[in-house]
């Protein structure tokens, strides 16, 4: 959607929340959540008992999930409240003390705890380490839990039920889920299997630019059920279609983004993430890209094409041209 979101309507008090949206209903009924506090945090580790079940896959960590269960927030860019943060996981819909949690892949716990000092936002949590064929580590925190049901050390397969969603750190009843490559966060759509239908989208808002530098924003819109945008790219031709300027982010590699900062200098460029409010109700995620300061060819035409690729590595584009 453009303009206004509903959430900054909603937060300023210009309307009120919509009992007709089934979706809201649904969310509306989970919304009661007390937060707990996260008082003694400890800092133990399980030990590899060995023999561990190879990953060859992962699967969604709440069975059903995401057909039957909202995903409350994308991996990424997001506004949390109304402070801009990167979200290293997704949250998955599910009932306090009901919903099992089961485990994505195989692996060993190697976090079981109340409230771990690593990951003090994360209520109680479960951390399932595991290893591919290739002996690539992966490291699935399950944030957020009502009740832990294994152990540190514990031997696990992909399936199990591990835990029940809750509300420990958290303002609604959700699964905080991560799935981290070694220690770095990925996004869990490109491991978890959903519908690639390539049916996001990317449209070029405005191009400004003098003889120096060419400014560009534009806004990458992907539906609800496939929230698997992993790199926004801006590219700068001249008049015989020669590459002047190339600069990109990408959610996973975290390109020239090493921080949770809303802006990021690469070179000379900035880029910077206004992510839109993610409500219920929407079933869009949105988020505008700023690329400032690119080269400029100077003179003649200049033609911009802007890209978004997903997971599955389909891309979206859009092209400007001065002319
Ligand atoms: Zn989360």
């Amino acid at each position: 959607m453009t303009g206004i979101s509903r959430r900054r309507l909603l937060q300023i008090g210009l309307l009120t929340p919509l009992a007709t949206s089934p979706l809201y209903r649904q969310t509306a009924a989970l919304a009661a959540c007390t937060p707990g506090r996260c008082n003694n945090p400890t800092r133990e580790t399980g030990a590899n008992p060995g023999n561990l079940p190879t990953i060859a896959d992962f699967i969604w960590p709440i069975s059903g999930a995401p057909d039957c269960y909202l995903i409350g927030d994308a991996f990424g860019p997001r506004l949390l409240g109304t402070d801009y943060d990167w979200h290293r996981g997704i949250d998955i819909q599910g009932n306090e003390g009901v919903t099992p949690v089961i485990a994505s892949a195989s692996g060993f716990v190697r976090i079981s705890a109340d409230c771990d000092e690593r990951y003090r936002r994360c209520g109680k949590i479960i951390q399932i380490e595991g290893y591919d064929r290739n002996g690539q580590r992966y490291r699935m925190n399950y944030c957020h839990l009502d009740r832990r049901l294994v152990d540190r050390g514990e031997r696990v397969t992909q399936g199990t039920e591990i835990g029940r969603v809750g509300c420990t750190s958290a303002t609604w009843s959700h699964l905080h889920f991560e799935i981290r490559e070694g220690d770095t966060p990925r996004n869990p759509y490109c491991y978890l299997p959903h519908l690639n239908l390539n049916n996001h989208s990317i449209v070029i808002e405005s191009v400004t630019s003098n003889s120096m530098s060419i400014n560009v924003s534009l806004r990458v819109t992907t539906p609800r059920n496939e929230l698997d945008i992993n790199e926004v790219r801006v590219r700068v031709l001249d008049s015989s279609g020669i590459e002047v300027d190339n600069k990109y982010i990408n959610f996973n590699a975290r390109h020239n983004c090493g921080t949770d900062d809303q802006c990021v200098m690469d070179g000379s460029t900035e880029i910077c993430i206004f992510p839109e409010n993610f409500w219920y109700d929407e079933s869009n995620w949105e988020t505008v890209f700023e690329f400032s300061g690119l080269a400029s060819p100077g003179s003649g035409l200049v033609e911009v094409v802007a890209e978004a690729r997903d997971c599955g590595g389909e891309v979206a584009s859009a092209r400007w041209s001065s002319s």
